[in-house]
């Protein structure tokens, strides 16, 4: 990695930090001065976190969630119903939904949008995953629960071009969760009526 060119400790840690998103050069110095000037165990503690996240945290089998296990606790839960699938962008989003506590089935986490103009295509979400899972979980209803902005409409239009030919019921969680707002920014009772007032796309 081109970081580890990097000389000067300080200009390293910056450059890591800039590397996560939503992180500018401002923002990054700002850190790394706070970490600098933090008592010894703090940067010891967050190595150790950041560390220990990779090695004891994957990706759920199945949905996508981040999970301890192979499979995580959501999918292992025989009380839900796995007949029906929340498909969401993001691992955010499912906890958002969760948190809300509105739905009780099982979710499928896309890792992404079809955003062309960003080079984010079709072709790279990985929807075979998600049709060998409606097939093999015997799924009615399929809720797209992307956000209700251009790439998430755009999305759930792919998605649900894919599914067509499935037989399943698809919906679509509607659009007022609150203005041009986007699940991950959304209170949980804004999230449930959402999902309760989908609409079949
Ligand atoms: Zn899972």
């Amino acid at each position: 990695m081109i970081v580890r060119d990097v000389q000067d400790p300080l200009e390293r840690l910056v450059k890591l930090l800039t590397m996560l998103p939503g992180i500018g050069e401002r923002t990054a110095r700002r850190l790394a001065y706070h970490v600098l000037r933090a008592p010894a165990e703090y940067p010891e503690d967050l190595a150790h976190a950041l560390l220990e996240i990779r090695g004891k945290l994957c990706e759920c089998s199945s949905c996508g969630n981040i999970s301890e296990q192979e499979v995580c606790p959501i999918c292992s839960d025989t009380s839900r119903d796995p007949r029906k699938l929340c498909v969401v962008a993001s691992i955010q989003d499912l906890q958002v939904i969760e948190r809300s506590g509105s739905f009780r089935g099982r979710y499928f986490v896309l890792h992404g949008y079809v955003a062309p103009l960003d080079g984010l295509n079709p072709e790279d979400l990985d929807t075979d995953h998600l049709l060998s899972l409606v097939r093999e979980n015997g799924v009615r209803e399929v809720i797209i629960a992307t956000n209700p902005t251009v790439e998430g409409e755009a999305t759930a239009g792919y998605l649900a071009q894919r599914l067509r030919d499935e037989g399943v019921k698809i919906t679509r969680i509607a659009s007022g969760i609150q203005h041009g707002g986007e699940i991950e920014y959304s209170d949980p009772v804004s999230v449930a009526r959402a999902i309760d007032r989908r609409d079949e796309y």
